[in-house]
């Protein structure tokens, strides 16, 4: 599912079905471990589904606004924060959506899994492994989160091991080179053309200072060879790809469906690249709260700074 809010809200949903000729499906919307809302509905005759309903019931139960849009970026601080979706696609491409669901926003971390995806598709799991650790950091997604003896960054999902990602997809290339293959993952993902929102990218490079810290850093200990500068310059655009809800819905089904893309039908990604990624997204995709995260909710997820979440029940 993908999910846009500028709240922290989490949710789960619970779906059990009889099988029989008229079926019951008892739905069950739970925040942070709390029931807040359930519905049951005998369907007979012609099934329709309580999906929408549903939908539209944790919708409006989670849009009081609360929160903030983030300040990280300049650019996001002008995001609309009444903007608010939720997206839910099935292994097989069925869709549901309820909201703002086409309007775009930058990807942000979000891009971080299927990112470290490409790398280990491109360059294999030794070398990947041999960059990037795969153990939680317990801190916030920018802290300096390296081993101490190797510098090696503890995981794929905090800027450390994001930006390493970046740089293991292809050696020695230009910002640019990276971008568009990226770019072409999550367009393949999303099953459309997906663009880069410059002034995003122009906004977030203008204020790299503590990216730049960490890329010269990991250049020090030799994590990558290329310019630690052009390390930045590629990832921001990276987190610059537009997206809408329903785009990382569709994106996040193709995990939950071993690697297929459900529209399309196109394998993008190995089932042990898929394992390999929900398995750092379920211990260190919410980085400081994944914990939390997996207690409460229970199952791989990623956020975003411009406010979007998927999660994946593979
Ligand atoms: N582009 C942002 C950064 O690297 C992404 C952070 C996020 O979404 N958590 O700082």
């Amino acid at each position: 599912a993908g999910y846009r809010s500028t709240t922290p809200w989490s949710f789960s949903v619970t779906l059990r079905s009889g099988a029989a000729v008229a079926t019951r499906t008892t739905l069950v919307t739970r925040e942070r471990g709390r029931t807040i809302g359930s519905a049951s509905m005998r369907d007979d005759g012609p099934m329709r589904s309580p999906l929408p309903d549903y939908l539209t019931e944790v919708l409006s139960v989670c849009s009081e606004g609360k929160g903030a849009t983030s300040d990280h970026i300049p650019e996001l601080k002008n995001a609309d924060p009444d903007r608010f979706a939720i997206s839910l696609v099935t292994a097989e491409g069925v869709t549901y959506s309820v909201g703002d669901d086409d309007t775009e926003f930058s990807i942000q971390s979000i891009s971080k899994p299927f990112v470290y995806g490409l790398a280990l598709e491109e360059r294999g799991f030794e070398r990947v492994l041999d960059a990037i650790g795969v153990e939680p950091s317990g801190e916030a997604f920018n802290e300096i989160s390296l081993q101490r003896d190797t510098g090696r960054p503890l995981n794929p999902m905090i800027n450390a091991g994001a930006l390493t990602a970046h740089a293991l997809v292809a050696e020695n290339k230009t910002p640019e080179y990276r971008i568009r293959a990226i770019r072409d993952l999550l367009s393949s993902l999303a099953g459309r053309e997906l663009e880069v929102d410059e002034d995003i990218a122009a906004s977030e490079l203008g204020a790299s200072f503590r990216n730049v810290a960490i890329a010269n850093l990991l250049r020090n200990y030799e994590i990558f060879p290329d310019d630690p500068d052009d390390i930045v310059a590629g990832y921001v655009g990276q987190c610059s790809v537009k997206v809408t809800t329903a785009d990382l819905a569709m994106m996040a089904a193709t995990l939950a469906g071993g690697g297929i893309q459900p529209r399309t039908g196109e394998r993008i990604f190995s089932r042990s690249v898929v394992r390999q990624v929900l398995s750092v997204m379920a211990t260190c995709g919410m980085y400081d709260a994944a914990g939390d995260w997996l207690s409460t909710v229970g199952i791989p997820a990623k956020s975003g700074i411009s406010g979007g979440i998927i999660g994946i029940l593979p």
